[in-house]
């Protein structure tokens, strides 16, 4: 099957995934596959959940879709159980890409400044504003004149904080570079410049559309920081593969946010809705323990048995978020392609590098079994560079 009707944005592998269960996927050749992708960070509780799946089901018997014209009691209650008790109200969107256009227009409008310093090597999105915001070249690359204001800063570099000044209108920041290789910031970095937007009275953004929703090990990742957010936004496992994104800001921005002042058709939709509150009902302090836990033991496997194949540069990341950066003799495709003949799904992120986001239900056995796959398939590799050379 080659896709004939369809531009051709994307770079596809030839084969469908079909279905799918706990953790496992399926192939339209009926090839079984572990899943160290969750569709890249979305389906963090596998496949097929039942509390989820009956969520979903039992608001499809209701009502889908009603507009955002009249009051919405599930909304309501996600942005509840996303606010976590802090003061803080919710602007739901369809996407991480809308979510971070919404801090962007939102952050512009409350300060009545336009500057925003964001970092090199970030991914934000592809919409104009979040596009513009995204230090990767290759992606802005064909689309000039980008939205202006935009200025560029040396992530986890102590010299980015002298350009957190008072005429800027936010800075915004991952807490782990998703896209951009799996980088995790510096905590005391981290917290330099969450001190210095403070004093500097620059709103900070945290996108936590990838490391958000237990990813990291935490509710939000900048919560395993001690960081304190003016706005966070969230998208992938907001609902476990139904489309929706949310900014989530403190409540004194509802000033610059009132009727009128943004908004969309579908955001909030009801069968998001229902599948997002079970998702957040469902990532208790008990499971990101567990996730903890389990990505601790997934980090000594990658330090015993990945860590010292020659191939492997270094490996990246926090929780259930890893990078293993290869050196350019392995390029990383053909590790993927390898590792799916093995019957492993992964992804590439950033400069040659493998990127790991199995569901963070993944229990020991299955995590630790795809780390001794990709052990095996790095050394045979490894072997093969060796013998050519
Ligand atoms: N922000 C981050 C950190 C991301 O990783 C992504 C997607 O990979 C986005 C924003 C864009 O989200 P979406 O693809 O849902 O628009």
């Amino acid at each position: 099957m080659t896709m004939q009707h369809v531009f051709p944005t994307y770079q596809r592998f030839p084969f469908a995934i079909t279905d799918g269960q706990g953790v496992h996927l399926t192939d339209n050749h009926g090839k079984t596959y572990l899943d160290f992708t969750a569709g890249i960070g979305v389906c963090n509780f596998g496949y097929h959940q039942p509390q989820i799946q009956a969520a979903v089901t039992q608001q499809l018997t209701h009502i889908w879709h009603t507009s955002n014209l009249y009051e919405n009691e599930l909304q309501d209650a996600v942005a509840g159980l996303l606010a976590n008790g802090e003061e803080r109200l919710v602007y739901f969107a369809n996407s991480g890409t809308e979510a971070n256009e919404a801090a962007l227009k939102l952050a512009r409008k409350y300060t009545g400044k336009t500057g925003i310093l964001a970092f090199q090597h970030s991914f934000h999105g592809r919409t104009y504003g979040a596009m513009s915001m995204t230090g990767n070249p290759h992606i802005q690359a064909g689309y000039a004149p980008l939205v202006p204001g935009i200025t560029f800063a040396t992530y986890n570099d102590d010299a980015a904080l002298d350009k957190i000044t008072p005429e800027l209108a936010a800075v915004i920041l991952e807490v782990v570079q998703g896209e951009g290789g799996v980088f995790a910031g510096r905590t005391a970095w981290l917290q330099a410049v969450n001190a210095k937007c403070q004093a500097t009275g620059v709103l900070l953004i945290i996108d936590e559309v990838q490391t958000g929703i237990g990813r990291t090990g935490y509710r939000m990742a900048y919560e395993g920081y001690g960081l304190d957010p003016d706005i966070y936004t969230v998208a992938k496992g907001l609902a476990n593969g139904l489309p929706v994104g949310a900014m989530v800001g403190r409540r004194q921005l509802a000033t610059a946010f009132g009727p009128g002042s943004h908004g969309s058709t579908f955001a909030g939709n009801a069968v998001a809705m229902a599948a997002a509150k079970r998702v957040l009902t469902q990532l208790t302090p008990a499971l990101l323990t567990t996730v903890r836990a389990h990505a601790e033991l997934v980090w000594q496997a990658l330090a015993t048995q990945v860590e010292p194949i020659p191939v492997v540069k270094q490996i990246t990341g926090k929780g259930l978020m890893i990078g293993i950066h290869l050196d350019e003799q392995i390029p990383v495709n053909q590790v993927i392609t390898r590792l799916q003949v093995e019957g492993l799904l992964t992804l590439s992120a950033g400069d040659n590098t493998l990127r790991l986001l199995p569901p963070i239900v993944m229990q020991p056995a299955d995590l630790l079994a795809g780390i001794a796959l990709i052990a095996k398939v790095l050394t045979t590799l490894t072997t093969e560079v060796t013998t050519n050379e």
